[in-house]
């Protein structure tokens, strides 16, 4: 992908926007970019400097981006949000042609990495309390405030507030930013090419090495943090997909897991598809679990055995949504059944969670309380940000003590929300 249109190369120390940003080192990448440290010499901050691809397609995506993160940064000039932050945005020109760049607040990791870290075993529930609430709160602003549905919400796309130094390279142990591109070697113009072959050879094994170490999450191994230290404050990333609730034009939104059933069905959508997939990542966040896995098989697609999963955990869905979406005739039957699969095991979430995930029945019941709501198949039932910030789930504490007086339940409230204030 590194070639006429696409990636740009980088390397350590390399400048952008007439030298104020020099690339530290790759953070990652995605279908559309490469996303690198950089360390911002106008501010002397780190920021997270994104380099789309050059083609045309690509740069429309990147202008597409900056027109809903220059509303979400206006309308939130104190960045308390809990969305990411634009800071600036310029072109870079280079041998592939023309990159858009994006800069960005730093951040650390996403939430999948956390559930990788956590060898996804699932994280526990106080904190997928915590996440959810910020998650919400972003949800609430793009939603209430902005009108943007995001259309993309999955654990990649939520990314940890970063609490280490981010020069703090396993690479490199000094912390001061590297401000120029180290001479010889590798990025040297003058070294044979035999020799360039084997020190990419060295580099290649080195940065095997560090990945292995780096298995254990950012900033954590090295000071040997558990998962019970790790601050949760969190914020919602890659605005590439997200739309204006009143001019929609893609059909197929939502990334396939995390996709709610009017989407499936083609019934047009709004801010609520964003709730079925908070749902989704709750429950993941949970369990270490996705919630819905939907394959093809003989005789049906993907959509359908996804349709089919939903009603195993859900129930049934009404025949008056089932019939209501463009593609509802090849998907259902007049009676509001699936065509193609016939036979549904009902497995309700609470129960799934007992049996499968062995959560106490009271946790199991209480998180099922919270999530089912999100989940349902009427997209205007489902409780919008704000009345989820209301919901008990979200303001109780675990465990539960069993004799809880009703004046040390308030108390508890006030502490879990002043949290969200800081
Ligand atoms: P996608 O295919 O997911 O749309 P993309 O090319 O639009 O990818 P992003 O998802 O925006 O790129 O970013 C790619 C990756 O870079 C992220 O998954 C994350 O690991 C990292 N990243 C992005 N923004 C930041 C940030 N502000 N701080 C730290 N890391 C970041
Ligand atoms: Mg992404
Ligand atoms: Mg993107």
């Amino acid at each position: 992908a590194y070639r006429k249109g696409g990636y740009h190369a980088v390397r350590p120390g390399d400048q952008f926007c007439g030298g104020r940003y020099i690339a530290q080192r790759k953070l990652g990448w995605g279908h559309f970019s490469t996303v690198w440290l950089a360390f911002d010499k106008e501010t002397s901050r780190f920021v997270a400097l994104k380099i789309q691809k050059s083609a045309p397609e690509f740069a429309g995506a990147a202008m597409h981006e900056i027109e809903f993160l220059t509303a979400i940064a206006q309308g939130d000039p104190s960045n308390s949000k809990c969305i990411i932050q634009l800071l600036d945005h310029f072109k870079h020109s280079g041998p592939n042609g023309q990159h858009i760049c994006l800069v960005f607040e730093f951040l650390g990791d996403s939430l999948l990495r956390l559930i990788k870290y956590n060898r996804y075993k699932g994280i526990g529930l106080s904190k997928v309390k915590e996440i959810c609430k910020w998650v919400l709160l972003g949800l609430d602003y793009l939603h209430r405030e902005l009108g943007i549905i995001h259309t993309d919400l999955k654990p990649e796309n939520i990314l940890l507030v970063s609490t280490i130094d981010p020069s703090k390279d396993p690479i490199r142990s000094n912390a001061t930013p590297m401000l120029e591109r180290p001479e010889g070697g590798l990025n040297g113009c003058t070294v044979s090419s035999t020799i360039e072959r084997n020190l990419k050879r060295k580099a290649k094994r080195a940065v095997a090495k560090i990945s292995a170490r780096r298995e254990s999450m950012e900033g954590i191994s090295e000071n040997k943090k558990s998962l019970e230290e790790i601050d949760m404050r969190c914020k919602i990333v890659d605005f590439g997909n997200a739309c204006w609730a009143d001019q929609q034009f893609a059909e197929a939104v939502q990334t396939r897991q995390y996709r709610a059933p009017e989407v499936i069905l083609g019934a047009g959508y709004s801010f609520s598809v964003d709730m079925w997939s908070l749902a989704c990542i709750a429950f993941e966040l949970a369990t270490g679990d996705m919630l819905f896995i939907p394959k093809g098989g003989h005789g049906y697609d993907e959509d359908e055995d996804h349709l089919a999963l939903m009603m195993e955990l859900l129930g049934k869905m009404p025949r008056k949504i089932a019939i209501s979406g463009c593609h509802s005739k090849d998907l259902f039957d007049r009676h509001g059944d699936l065509k193609r699969i016939r036979r549904l095991k009902y497995w309700p979430l609470d129960k799934l969670l007992v049996d499968k995930y062995k959560f106490p029945e009271s946790d199991a019941r209480e998180f099922a309380e919270f999530l089912c709501p999100l989940l349902d198949f009427a997209p205007e039932k489902r409780p919008t940000s704000a009345e989820c910030l209301k919901h008990p789930w979200l303001n109780s504490q675990d465990p539960k003590p069993i004799d809880d007086k009703k004046d040390i339940g308030l108390q508890k409230v006030e502490v879990g929300m002043s949290k969200l204030r800081v």
